[in-house]
């Protein structure tokens, strides 16, 4: 799976993305990750790629043009045409639509995954309009920018691409994956889980996992996450 990252801060993906499970996918090959700087598609020879709001009001808003050229650069002249199911432009904004496990599960089928981070005050509205196919929230808070939302995206994302977990970290049991719970298909937050010391400073571990009984180890998993799904 390809992911491009269109920032005006690329150095920031550098860190969390060099080290640990997604880190590995992009060293092995299954994730490539590519962060380009907007400055390089700037609107003036000093680099500039926002300018003031029409109407007034405080701030800086990232012009439509910039990102409509970075897009171009970076997906191909005729992005905007060539609309396949196999990739997503999303904007960051703190008004989209919600990221959650869903949306994570879907987009882990894609060929290509686009993310703009806006910056500043914001993005012109255009580029919601008519470039992005989606504008994704993690939340209902502003961040400065779109740069860790993208992160967070990326990574819940990259976790579910083939190959990208090891066998001792598979997904299909985690939280908010989907579960088989009395018959229906619900999203579950995993079981609690223990180990050693079995006992420290009086905090127990429950009885029944210490039980060596397979049977009632699976059922007593099973009643945990039954009482914490939704
Ligand atoms: N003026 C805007 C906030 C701009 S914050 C407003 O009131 O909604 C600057 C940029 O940070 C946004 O363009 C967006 O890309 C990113 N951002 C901030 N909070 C975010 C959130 N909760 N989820 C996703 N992106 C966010």
């Amino acid at each position: 799976m390809k992911i491009e990252v269109i920032s005006l801060f690329p150095k920031m993906f550098e860190s969390p993305f060099g080290e640990s499970i997604i880190g590995r996918a992009i060293s092995k090959g299954i994730i490539e990750l590519k962060v380009h700087n907007l400055r390089n598609w700037a609107w003036n020879d000093y680099g500039a790629v926002d300018d003031r709001p029409f109407g007034g009001g405080v701030g800086m808003l990232i012009r439509v043009d910039v990102v409509d050229k970075a897009l171009k650069g970076v997906v191909g002249d005729d992005y905007q045409k060539n609309k396949t199911r196999k990739r997503k432009i999303v904007l960051t904004s703190a008004r989209g639509k919600r990221f959650d496990q869903k949306m994570a599960e879907e987009w882990s089928k894609l060929d290509n995954l686009v993310l703009i981070c806006g910056h500043y005050e914001g993005v012109d509205q255009r580029v919601a309009d008519e470039l992005a196919d989606e504008e994704v929230s993690i939340g209902d808070y502003v961040l400065s920018g779109g740069e860790l939302p993208a992160m967070v995206m990326i990574d819940a994302t990259a976790r579910l691409v083939g190959g990208v977990l090891g066998k001792d970290e598979s997904s299909k049991q985690e939280s908010f994956s989907v579960q088989e719970i009395d018959g229906q298909g619900l999203r579950a937050i995993e079981y609690p889980q223990y180990t050693r010391p079995q006992e420290y400073r009086g905090w127990k571990v429950p009885e029944v996992l210490l039980s060596g009984d397979p049977k009632k180890i699976k059922k007593w998993q099973e009643e945990e996450t039954k009482k914490l799904c939704r």
